[in-house]
């Protein structure tokens, strides 16, 4: 090609938005002449160059507006350390179709057990499979849900978190809170009722989310909205850190949990 038309082709891809193909496409012809392809095998093995750096990026992109701590992910929980049905309930999750059944997920445990770790590491695993996954602390959602609501403005902020397949409230009811910042959760627990995946971690049993909702009626209704379509995950273990420490200390070696079923 000559030095003018390969500068025409370049200016193109650039305008068309194709930098993988502005990129590449010289090694590929080259490729493309060793190994005789033909012209359609060219363009295709260019164009799903250009498709699956996007999709990188994308999945990037998506990862960072996710707010997921990345260090939880997959490879470094620790499955063995659950029980079996455990694993498996998780390992069943990988595949996101609950997010298309707008199902939730509910991690139950005491403080330690790995529910952050194992919901953060199932929802990087559904961002990196094309999945939009929002994480949030419910501490902090609940103030901005507040905040948005004393300017007026709570329905267009649920409807920005509806943008999301699946919203991850972290530690539900860690924090108590008035009753005017529970009214705000309950609203978007309503609104998402059926239209997109609400993944919950929390200490607290539903017996005691008369406390998170400050009446029964209140937290009858959530609970009922939240379990109508859930996956239950009942993480009856010890604290992970407390089991480090006792292991690096050598006083308590060999303890874990492995087999213990959950009542789930
Ligand atoms: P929870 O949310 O139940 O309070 P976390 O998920 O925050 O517990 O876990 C507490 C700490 O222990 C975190 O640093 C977490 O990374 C680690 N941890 C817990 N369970 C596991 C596991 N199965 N594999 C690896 N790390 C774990
Ligand atoms: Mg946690």
């Amino acid at each position: 090609m000559s030095i003018e038309a390969e500068a025409r082709l370049a200016r193109a891809l650039q305008e068309l938005c194709l930098p993988t193909m502005r990129a590449h496409y010289e090694a590929v012809a080259r490729q493309a002449t060793a190994e005789s392809w033909s012209y359609a095998t060219f363009l295709l093995e260019l164009v799903q160059q250009e498709c699956q750096q996007r999709r990188q990026k994308r999945i990037e992109r998506w990862l960072k507006a996710s707010k997921l701590p990345l260090e939880k992910n997959w490879q470094t929980l620790d499955l063995k350390r659950f029980p079996l049905k455990i694993a498996q309930q998780l390992r069943a999750l990988l595949s996101g179709d609950f997010l298309d059944r707008q199902e939730n997920v509910l991690l139950f445990g005491p403080p330690g057990s790995g529910k952050t770790h194992a919901l953060c590491a199932l929802s990087q695993e559904l961002v990196r499979s094309g999945r939009r996954v929002l994480f949030t602390k419910s501490g902090l959602l609940v103030q901005e849900l507040l905040a948005a609501k004393r300017d007026l403005r709570l329905p267009a902020a649920i409807k920005r978190l509806a943008q999301w397949e699946a919203l991850f409230i972290d530690d539900l009811g860690y924090v108590q809170q008035n009753r005017e910042e529970m009214e705000v959760l309950f609203t978007l627990l309503a609104e998402r009722y059926e239209r997109g995946s609400v993944l919950v971690t929390s200490n607290l049993p539903f017996s005691k989310w008369e406390q998170i909702f400050k009446d029964a009626m209140t937290a009858a209704a959530a609970i009922d909205r939240l379990v109508h379509h859930s996956i239950i995950v009942e993480m009856n273990l010890s604290s992970y850190r407390m089991e480090k420490a006792k292991k690096a200390k050598g006083s308590n070696p060999g303890t874990a949990p492995e087999g213990k079923e959950s009542d789930a």
